[in-house]
This record gives C-alpha cells, sequence and structure tokens, in this order.
C-alpha cells in the first residue's frame, strides 16, 4: 500500500489558488468529512453555515483508499476530481494506522495538492502563526529496513519546497500586518537538510527588507515558546518541526479543540482542524466542533466571504466567553450538538 502514497502523482498546478474568483454567486467546497468524530463536528458547521446562510454548496466525497488500475491503493479519483475542480475544500481528521497498512491519508492528500500548512492562535497574549512545509522532511516516507534489526528514513528537503514555503511565509507576514518572520531550524546538526532550507529562507528574506527575519533554534523557540510566546509572531520550518511547535501551541492557547489551520497549496486549499480523530469521544456528541468551524471561517475568508466569516467567528466566540454551553474539553458539560445550535442562536 505504501508504494500508492509514494507513487502517487503529486499534482503542481502553474495556476496559483488566488487566482479563481470566489466573490460572486454559490460556490462549491469540498468535503472531507474524517473518521472518528469528524462526521459530527463536520455535521455541525455545515449547520451553523446554513443558518449563517453562507452562500457555498457542500460536495461531499469519501477518501476511503481504492485499488487502481495497476493495483496499488490510492485516493479515489472522484475526491481528487473535485478538489482540482473546487480548488478548495474543509477536512475533518483522518485515522492513521500505525506502524502497518496505508501510510497517512493525511500526508496522501497534502503531496496530492502539494500542500503547505499554517495556522492562526485566538488568544491576544499568544499570537503565533506557524506555517510549516508539509510535503517532505522527516514524512516523506522513504523508509527501509537495511539489514535486520537496523532500520533508515530518510529525511528529504528541497530546494523547491523550501524556497516556496519561504515565500508563503514573508507574503504572509505582508499581507497580514505581520512584523517578523522567524526560521525555526536546526542546521547546527543537519547541516546539508535544514542548511538547505535556512539558506532558501535567508535568500528570501533579502526581497522582503520591510518584514524582520531572525534565524532561531527549534530547541531555543522551544524554551521560549513556553516562556514568553508574545517574543514570536510568524515563524516557518521544516515538516516535523511543524508538526510539533503547531501542537504545542494549540496547548499554549487551549487546546487542541480551538486550534484551525489552512493547507495552502498551488492547486487548491484545505482547511482542517489541528486535532485528530478523537476516537475516546467519537459517536457521543462531545467533541469540541470550534477547530474545525475556525478552519471553515478560515476558508470563507480565503474566499473572500468575509461578512460571513466575522459573523460566524462572533457567534463563536461569544458563546465561548458566555461559558453556559462548553463542552468537556473546555471544562463545560454541553454536547456538541448544544453548543452548535447556541452558535446558531447567535447568529
Ligand atoms: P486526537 O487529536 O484525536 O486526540 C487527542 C486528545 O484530544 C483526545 O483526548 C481527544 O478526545 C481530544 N480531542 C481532540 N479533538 C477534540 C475535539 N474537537 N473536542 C474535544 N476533544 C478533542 O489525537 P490522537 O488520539 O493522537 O489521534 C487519533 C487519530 O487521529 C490517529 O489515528 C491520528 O493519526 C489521527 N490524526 C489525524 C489528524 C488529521 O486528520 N489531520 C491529526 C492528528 C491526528
Amino acid at each position: 500500500l505504501d508504494a500508492a502514497y509514494l507513487c502517487g502523482p503529486v499534482t503542481v498546478n502553474a495556476a496559483p489558488a488566488a487566482s479563481r474568483s470566489y466573490s460572486s454567486g454559490t460556490q462549491k467546497v469540498t468535503l472531507i468529512p474524517g473518521d472518528g468524530i469528524g462526521p459530527e463536528i463536520s455535521a455541525a458547521v455545515q449547520k451553523i453555515f446554513t443558518a449563517a446562510n453562507v452562500p457555498i454548496e457542500w460536495e461531499a466525497v469519501d477518501v476511503t483508499p481504492v485499488r487502481g488500475a495497476d493495483g496499488k491503493f490510492g485516493i479515489p479519483q472522484a475526491a481528487i476530481d473535485s478538489v482540482n475542480t473546487n480548488k478548495i475544500g474543509l477536512k475533518g481528521p483522518l485515522m492513521t494506522p500505525v506502524g502497518k497498512g496505508h501510510r497517512s491519508l493525511n500526508l496522501a492528500l497534502r503531496k496530492e495538492f502539494n500542500l503547505l500548512e499554517g495556522y492562526k492562535t485566538l488568544y491576544d497574549d499568544v499570537d503565533v502563526v506557524t506555517i510549516r512545509e508539509n510535503t517532505e522532511g522527516e514524512y516523506s516516507g522513504i523508509e527501509h529496513e537495511i539489514v535486520d534489526g537496523v532500520v533508515q528514513s530518510i529525511k528529504l528537503i528541497t530546494e523547491e519546497a523550501s524556497k516556496r514555503v519561504a515565500e508563503y511565509a514573508f507574503q504572509y507576514a505582508k499581507n497580514n500586518n505581520r512584523k517578523k518572520v522567524t526560521v525555526v531550524h536546526k542546521a547546527n546538526i543537519m547541516r546539508m537538510s535544514d542548511g538547505l532550507f535556512l539558506r532558501c529562507v535567508r535568500d528570501m528574506a533579502q526581497k522582503f527588507p520591510e518584514i524582520q527575519f531572525e534565524e532561531k533554534y527549534l530547541d531555543t523557540v522551544c524554551l521560549n515558546m513556553v516562556q514568553n510566546p508574545g517574543k514570536y509572531d510568524v515563524l516557518v520550518m521544516p515538516n516535523l518541526y511543524g508538526d510539533i511547535l503547531s501542537d504545542m501551541c494549540a496547548g499554549l492557547v487551549g487546546g487542541l479543540g480551538l486550534t484551525p489551520s489552512g493547507n495552502m497549496g498551488l492547486n487548491g486549499a484545505l482547511f482542517e482542524s489541528v486535532h485528530g480523530t478523537a476516537p475516546d469521544i467519537a459517536g457521543k456528541d462531545l467533541a469540541n466542533p470550534t477547530a474545525l468551524l475556525l478552519s471553515a471561517v478560515m476558508m470563507l475568508r480565503h474566499m473572500k466571504l468575509n461578512t460571513h466569516a466575522d459573523k460566524i467567528e462572533r457567534a463563536a466566540f461569544e458563546t465561548i466567553k458566555e461559558s453556559k454551553y462548553l463542552t468537556g474539553d473546555l471544562g463545560g458539560r454541553a454536547k456538541c450538538s448544544e453548543f452548535t445550535n447556541e452558535i446558531c442562536a447567535k447568529l
């Protein structure tokens, strides 16, 4: 099964997602409800969007791997076509089999659409955006056993992907009135791989003289992040570091149930919550839908539907602030459906 994802085509389209106009009429958005709590929180977002009269039409797709003509398993063509056509999607969490079985569908989707990832935090004293290269590094999936008892995983870094994420980070900082970009690395140890990544970000910094630029080791950033997160503004880093640091930032601002994210690709954008399928609470109406809802709000802003985005975000924040209908992860007793209904009532 692994090979299907390793050999699968990586779609790189010259036309950037931004070239598509989202400004008028009803737009189709691909919906991947996901596993575990995914269907519950996706239903919550759909209900809130309907209550807010958001002019989009959901196109739900199944991403369960199917066997292709070549005998290899991969994402169903219908799902790929849907994202390629709509250029935008909202995705619930997908389960990743541990050790054996097919490789992460999340990884396959990010590779398929050549996506980068970043997410925004919610509270005033922590206002950090982490931007992570999302297709290579230690997560390239190139692993093999050399001899019995000795395995090797390849950390793959390319100039192309590094330059692209570097440019996205500086452009993001510029477009969103951010002051500083910090590159997070371990080029002191990983001289070649992180060295190349660092060089690409350094070169890009020259093209954005209005944005302050600094270089920090990953361990230093971890220490500072828990002691004084206000030091940082926009962070850009290779894949693995971004995976870990983004969850740490999520913990700093109230947990995984709250943090949204967006994967920005050359050929489309896919928005998803940072958390996983939460198997411990799946099917019990206990999940907090906020992270997926705020990911959907990021999606609306990306589609330039800012009025709808602001309205939904305000209703969600007010519901959380009032604290009457909080889900268990936030110390409350409300069900996912009660929290959702309260947001709808505030629209
Ligand atoms: P998890 O994020 O699913 O759960 C961690 C803890 O946080 C659990 O106690 C869970 O109940 C809680 N939690 C998570 N989301 C919540 C929400 N919305 N409301 C309330 N509580 C919430 O992490 P895990 O248990 O390590 O992973 C479970 C599965 O999800 C694994 O198969 C993993 O690979 C997958 N996963 C998928 C994604 C993705 O699709 N992007 C991301 C992370 C993990």
